[in-house]
């Protein structure tokens, strides 16, 4: 362990080296640098997407990590993945994994992070603590940061102060004087005690590729804690400002590109940068996603994590292509429907608006009918299988046959186009698997459908001939021989003629073509399903009765 540790230390002090060495040391006062292109064709662009493993991947977060996955496949760059799991409270071993899961759907592959590891691990913070202790040493021994005795009644009382004198809430500073010797005693002693950064008196300004200069005043960040009140030589746990920015250098990310909620953590992080005279990577904050009545996108719209798209049967490429088009468009043009492939050779962060997007339901079912149509049908069967296996409809995948999947197939192809996502699949097939002739008769449409005399003509026709085949036997071409033949018996045509016998069949007097629908009813009642089918002749038969 202690050899390790000091392997560890050594690393540190090149990889700061290096930053200096490349001439990228800042002098307080100096404004963030630019990036300039003739730099990034030099440098390797390496971005990196942050997740906190407290909860599930929403549509936010993900469209932040494909945003950042598309930047760095575009510019031949290195994509990192790095959990941000310093809130032990918070963080769960289980969403870290469904997390990881969840990019992997996406098809998000990470360069460097947990399971691929890489030249910068540990890829958890929870993991990298003593090496953010060892900075914050640093800082205290350069006296960038000092040490903040206040206790939390005394920060509440100047909160509350402040508050009734409508002043902004920042930090009095009080502890900023406190003789380093004096302060190294006090936490000697096991004083208690918070780590503080001295904010520099002139405004922090950083580049944001897609808000262009942001700048802030220094008073309105005031002194923030690096470290939260804790005792020992380096206080208690660090934050997230901190380490965010620590980890940021040490993996040598050149673009940040995250969600615009952290804009204001920005000038803060910014000022750690310049504090150890790091180079300030380029920004880009995304806008926020809103639901449809324009609020900011949360539970309140109805399911929006990563792992319930894929339970409702929406496909990756399909959200993919939706999330990319949420604050982004390619240049010149209206198009919307793009391949990975595609996305990766158009995508510019330079084409990502600053406007916030709108999540819109109807544009990704939309875009989901797209890839499903295109998707092979053998995918989506195998995709679709567990819904009908939970229903009862079809045995375990490992013990069904090559004819049940076949079959299977053709009934998702019947279906497949009245649907937005696959977890309508056995709502629609519902009638194929439980055909109900009580509900059918009970249905009032359908009664009235039924009420003519000339409907109960065609279904006593139909009865007849289907009763006279063999059950299971029937083909479209037999269907329609009858039909034709029944309706030059009956002199009914179109609705009259076929909605009764739809009813009769399906419950229902609208459908899918008859010419798919058949074989799909007569193959499946002679197949070894936990329910059995009913033929043609089955339904006729008890829809009669009923
Ligand atoms: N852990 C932070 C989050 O999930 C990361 C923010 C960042 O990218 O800096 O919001």
């Amino acid at each position: 362990m202690a050899k390790k540790r000091a392997v560890e230390a050594g690393t540190f002090a090149s990889l700061t080296n290096y930053f200096h060495h490349r001439g990228h040391r800042e002098t307080e006062g100096n404004a963030a640098k630019l990036v300039s292109s003739e730099d990034m064709k030099a440098q390797k662009t390496r971005v990196r997407f942050a997740p906190s493993p407290t909860g599930l991947l929403h549509v936010g977060n993900a469209r932040t990590a494909l945003y950042n996955w598309l930047f760095a496949r575009h510019t031949g760059g290195d994509f990192l993945l790095r959990i941000e799991d310093t809130d032990l409270d918070r963080s769960e071993a289980r969403h870290e994994t469904q997390l990881m899961e969840d990019l992997r759907w996406l098809g998000l592959e990470w360069d460097e992070g947990p399971g691929v590891e890489g030249p910068h691990a540990p890829y958890r913070q929870s993991e990298r603590l003593a090496i953010y202790r060892e900075y914050t040493e640093q800082l205290l021994q350069e006296s960038k940061a000092y040490r903040c005795f206040c206790t939390n009644e005394e920060l509440e009382a100047e909160r509350a102060k402040a508050v009734a004198e409508h002043r902004a809430q920042a930090y009095s500073g009080k502890c900023r004087s406190i003789d380093a010797e004096r302060s190294a005693e006090r936490a000697a002693l096991g004083e208690p005690f918070a780590v503080r950064l001295r904010i520099p008196d002139h405004p922090l300004r950083f580049h944001d590729m897609v808000r262009g200069e942001v700048e802030f005043a220094s008073d309105v960040v005031s002194d923030p804690i690096l470290v939260r009140s804790g005792s020992g030589k380096t206080g208690g746990v660090p934050v997230y400002n901190y380490v965010v920015t620590v980890d940021d250098a040490l993996m040598e990310i050149t673009h940040v590109i995250r969600g615009d909620d952290h804009l204001s953590n920005t000038p803060k992080q910014v000022a750690i940068y310049q504090a150890f005279g790091w180079k300030t990577p380029e920004f880009a904050h995304l806008s926020m996603i809103l639901g449809s009545d324009r609020e900011r996108l949360s539970k309140r719209h109805g399911a929006t994590s990563i792992a319930s798209f894929r339970e409702m049967g929406i496909l990756p490429e399909a959200l993919v292509n939706y999330l990319a088009l949420l604050g982004w468009g390619a240049e010149g043009g209206t198009r919307e429907t793009f391949s990975q492939e595609e996305l990766t050779r158009e995508f510019k962060l330079e084409r990502v608006t600053a406007s916030p997007a709108v999540f819109d339901w109807a544009k990704l079912h939309w875009l989901n009918r797209h890839y499903l149509k295109q998707a092979e049908p053998a995918r989506l069967t195998e995709l679709a299988w567990a819904y009908f296996e939970k229903a009862g409809w079809l045995p375990a995948s490992d013990g069904s046959s090559a004819e049940i999947e076949a079959w299977f197939e053709m009934v998702i192809v019947l279906f497949l186009p009245a649907l937005d996502q696959l977890d309508q699949l056995p709502e629609k097939a519902k009638f194929i698997f439980k055909f109900d002739a009580e509900a059918a008769r009970a249905d009032e449409e359908n009664a009235t459908l039924l009420a003519t005399e000339s409907a109960q003509k065609v279904l006593e026709a139909f009865a007849e001939r289907v009763g006279s085949a063999a059950s299971g036997s029937v083909t479209p071409e037999q269907f329609k021989a009858w039909m034709n033949e029944i309706k030059a018996e009956t002199g009914a045509k179109g609705k009259e003629l076929f909605h009764p016998v739809r009813i009769a069949l399906t419950g229902a007097h609208s459908g899918p073509e008859f010419d798919k629908l058949i074989p799909v009813i007569e193959t499946g009642s002679g197949l070894d399903l936990p329910v059995h089918v009913l033929s043609l002749r089955e339904r006729v038969e008890q829809f009669l009765r009923a």
